[in-house]
């Protein structure tokens, strides 16, 4: 499988090399050439198989000869063991007709970990193979950052730091960064907000003396392989509801739409998903983009679901590319725009092809607050904010069809307790294997707002 910029001007490039790469040289992202198709019968087969055995099946075909099958298969299982559950991504049922894909139970409490983790084990087998390391660096707001320090914990590869401002984030999501043991990952508090971290990260890649010299390399949301993970749990959960002899719906919390896209490709692979549904908090460009046509930026709205506050929403330039047929040159004109006007209007017939896979719908803060006290009120179950909006959308496409919809739970709701306590009145408890968070020492770099002092840092933990 060969791998092509959205925006046509880039070389392809294999598996590997896309993955490594990132951000493609025309500001484009990576996309497979094609999208291999599964038999109803290939998908049919996947009834009652391990997670990993799945997910063998279904990333095969995208990755070349990048590993072999025994190293793959590998990775996968090292990736997935240090999951909280048998199933890794269990379904459950929430009412009639709607269900819960728990995507948590990775070692962050985040759907992150399921990509992250084996984006590790990835890195490490290439690596090692040819006797290079990397340097990541990573700034984050929440979710990404512990995920990505949690996956290379240990690998001697890699040399991991992650930014996160300081003062600005949850205690549990500091405490994920600065627990983590591992002499080859680094929390850096950073004085300045999330804007003065991803600027950092920018300069650090625009620096290239320090970039050449550290290798630098990001995983974050425009990575081909963390899309890729993902579309695995969508075929074992369709499975378990009856695909491929019966359709399902799909709805997703979604930000930088990567989790939703993943959901797309398995669609493109013959899964049989009826509608995949966007839900947005407040902070709603994708609703807004499906209602008008037009994909408009407004300043990001901080709410009580923090990783979904993003008004740029990098991989929606993916589907982009395919609503216009692979044309890049067409996806570079409208993302030129976005840049600088702030927006872009689809085509009539991009926008009717958009309507045909895709419905949204947005909830406000007070709506999600509401959602999370009456879902445990009708159910028992306790949802985290994301999960909370995804849910609340999710039911009014059970009321309009007779086909099952799955919601993706993308966090625990131990992590973000404090919307949790507001809306139910009490603190979420943290999964018994993750009880002594608050006990264990925490461990950060303070650093100013500085790229020379940013830098001077990493020299120093890497001695490269
Ligand atoms: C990252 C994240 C999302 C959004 O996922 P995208 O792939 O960016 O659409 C939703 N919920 C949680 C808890 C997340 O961490």
């Amino acid at each position: 499988m060969r791998y092509i910029s959205t925006r046509g001007a880039s070389p392809t490039l294999s598996f590997e090399d896309a993955v490594l790469t990132g951000l493609a040289c025309d500001g484009g992202l990576y996309v497979p050439e094609f999208f291999p198709a599964l038999s109803a019968e290939d998908i049919a087969g996947f009834a009652g198989q391990i997670y990993e055995d799945v997910a063998f099946i279904v990333m095969k075909p995208f990755i070349g000869d990048a590993f072999t099958d025994t190293e793959f298969r590998e990775i996968i299982a090292r990736a997935y063991s240090v999951f909280g559950h048998d199933a890794r991504c269990p379904l459950k049922q929430l009412a009639h007709n709607h269900f819960l894909l728990e995507l948590f139970h990775g070692p962050t409490l985040a759907f992150k970990d399921v990509a992250m983790q084996l984006i590790g084990q990835m890195f490490q087998v290439a690596l090692g193979r040819a006797g290079k390391s990397v340097t990541i660096v990573g700034a984050t707001s929440g979710d990404t950052g512990s995920a990505a320090m949690e996956a290379f914990r240990g690998l001697d590869a890699v040399n991991t730091f992650i930014m996160y401002p300081h003062g600005r984030v949850s205690e549990v999501q500091r405490r994920q960064m600065t627990c983590v043991a591992g002499d080859n990952v680094h929390a850096l508090a950073v004085d300045g907000d999330f804007d003065t971290c991803q600027a950092l990260l920018k300069d650090m890649f625009s620096d290239f003396d320090f970039r050449d010299r550290m290798r630098l390399a990001s995983v974050n949301s425009i990575n081909w392989a963390r899309i890729l993970a993902q579309v695995v749990y969508y075929f074992t959960s369709a499975v378990a509801l009856g695909a491929p002899y019966r359709a399902v719906s799909f709805c997703v919390p979604t930000g930088n739409f990567g989790d939703i896209f993943a959901g797309y490709v398995a669609k493109r692979m013959g899964l049989p998903i009826d509608r995949l549904v966007i839900a947005t908090n407040q902070n709603d460009i994708l609703h807004r983009t499906l209602q008008s046509g037009v994909h408009e930026k407004n300043d990001v709205i901080p709410s009580i679901s923090p990783s979904m506050d993003i008004q740029v929403s990098s991989n929606f330039e993916r589907l982009v590319f395919d609503l216009y047929d692979r044309k890049g040159s067409a996806v570079a004109q409208l993302f030129d725009g976005l840049r600088a006007d702030g927006r872009f209007d689809l085509s009539p017939g991009a926008l009717s092809r958009l309507r045909n896979e895709f419905d949204s719908g947005r909830v406000s803060e007070a709506e999600t607050s509401r959602a999370i006290t009456d879902f445990m009120r009708r159910t028992g179950a306790v949802l985290c904010p994301h999960t909370a909006i995804g849910a609340l959308v999710a039911e009014r496409q059970v009321d309009a069809s007779d086909t099952p919809v799955i919601t993706l739970a993308t966090a625990h709701p131990a992590k973000f307790p404090d919307a949790i306590e507001a809306a139910v009145g009490v603190r979420p408890n943290l999964p018994k294997r993750m009880v002594d968070l608050f006990d264990l020492e925490e461990r950060a770099t303070r650093v100013a707002g500085d790229l020379a002092m940013v830098e001077s840092v990493i020299r120093e933990r890497t001695n490269i």
